[in-house]
């Protein structure tokens, strides 16, 4: 059986170029005893597959040239040598970026696609949905009352995150996003009170007016502008959920100058990684599964097609081109 896969040609300088990575064709080896054998049909690109690019010490190691990229992906057992994970089951793993994939059956998780699609398992019920939940209910609790700034909030994680916010008693929900359409649509269609174009002029200045009296609450995708902003408008005793950096990500981060905010307003900034906390993963499915079926939880993605496309997809994910997650159906 032959397959196509991605691999890293070369580690970018700045915003990665498509020619740094490489379509593959590879011969597919048989699978050993407790492998299975999974036919891709969708995968996801992430942010933080950029910082896997450079040779850089991280929490995950590096992408190596040459060598398949990896990532969430969802598809149909075709092969098994492992009796737990049978022929014909739907599975989350961590070989995307190809179209078929042998994985060890320890590293897969098989899904019901009765209780949710393909793009709801690769989005709200996967890792994205999970980081909103964990940043708003562990890392920076949201309280009644509260007023709650959420950057890159049309986004897979931050779309969640600010509907969350709301459940939570939230008084004020304030999110940030690229482009007049993307602000307007955070009030009209996921239920934040202040939609903020950064692109429409300094992020401080639009977020000091949303919130005159300050803000309890932020969840920073963001980092640079955002977070100084976040920092100026702080309230006493703000909980800061520090989730990603994304302006920085292309090596073109912007200082935060006013860290000195926290100490006057005594915030507490605490950074998180969700690989931390998928012990929680079965709780927050069935709770946003009955979420996303009565209405109350809205998700959208943006789905380009055909494995050759997913360099696209993730140049345009770092740019903005998406609105909710960012997924490729092979
Ligand atoms: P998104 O779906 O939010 O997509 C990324 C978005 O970032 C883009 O759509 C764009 O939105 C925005 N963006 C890009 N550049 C800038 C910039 N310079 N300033 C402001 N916004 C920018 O991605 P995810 O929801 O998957 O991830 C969001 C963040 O959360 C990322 O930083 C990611 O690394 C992080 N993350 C962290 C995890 C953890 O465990 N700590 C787990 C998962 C994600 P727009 O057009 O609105 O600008």
């Amino acid at each position: 059986m032959r397959s196509r896969e991605f691999h890293l040609a070369a580690r970018p300088t700045g915003e990665p170029r498509l020619s740094d990575l490489q379509l593959v064709t590879v011969d597919v080896p048989e699978p050993e005893r407790g492998q299975v054998v999974v036919r891709n049909t969708w995968m996801s690109v992430d942010p933080y597959m950029r910082g896997r690019m450079d040779d850089v010490p991280s929490y995950i190691p590096p992408f190596a040239i040459g060598a398949p990229l990896e990532g969430s992906a969802l598809g149909e057992v075709i092969a098994s040598r492992a009796p737990g994970v049978p022929v014909g089951a739907t599975v989350v793993h961590f070989a995307g970026w190809r179209e078929i994939a042998v994985v060890e059956a320890a590293d897969v998780t098989v899904v019901d696609p009765a209780l949710a699609g393909p793009e709801a398992w690769l989005g709200p019920l996967g890792m994205t949905g999970l980081t909103a939940w964990v940043a708003v209910t562990e890392i920076a609790p949201v309280r009644p009352g509260d007023t709650v700034f959420v950057s890159a909030a049309a986004g897979a994680v931050g779309s969640v995150a600010g509907q969350l916010a709301r459940k939570a008693g939230a008084a004020v929900v304030i999110g940030s996003a690229g482009g007049p359409e993307k602000a307007k649509k955070l009030v009209a269609d996921l239920g934040f009170d202040h939609g903020l174009d950064h692109r429409a002029g300094p992020i401080a200045d639009q977020l000091a007016a949303a919130a005159p009296d300050g803000i309890d609450v932020y969840v920073d995708n963001v980092g640079g502008d955002h977070l100084q902003a976040a920092l100026a408008s702080a309230r006493l005793g703000a909980r800061f959920a520090l989730v990603g950096g994304i302006s920085g990500y292309n090596g073109d981060a912007v200082g935060v100058t006013n860290t000195y905010q926290s100490v006057v307003r005594r915030a507490t900034l605490r950074g998180m990684l969700v690989t931390e906390w998928t012990h929680l993963a079965p709780v927050w499915v069935q709770r946003a599964a009955g979420w996303l079926a009565d209405g109350s939880l809205r998700t959208e993605s943006t789905v380009v097609d055909g494995l050759e496309a997913a360099p696209e997809a993730f140049l345009g994910l770092l740019r903005g081109k998406n609105t909710g997650k960012m997924l490729v159906r092979l």
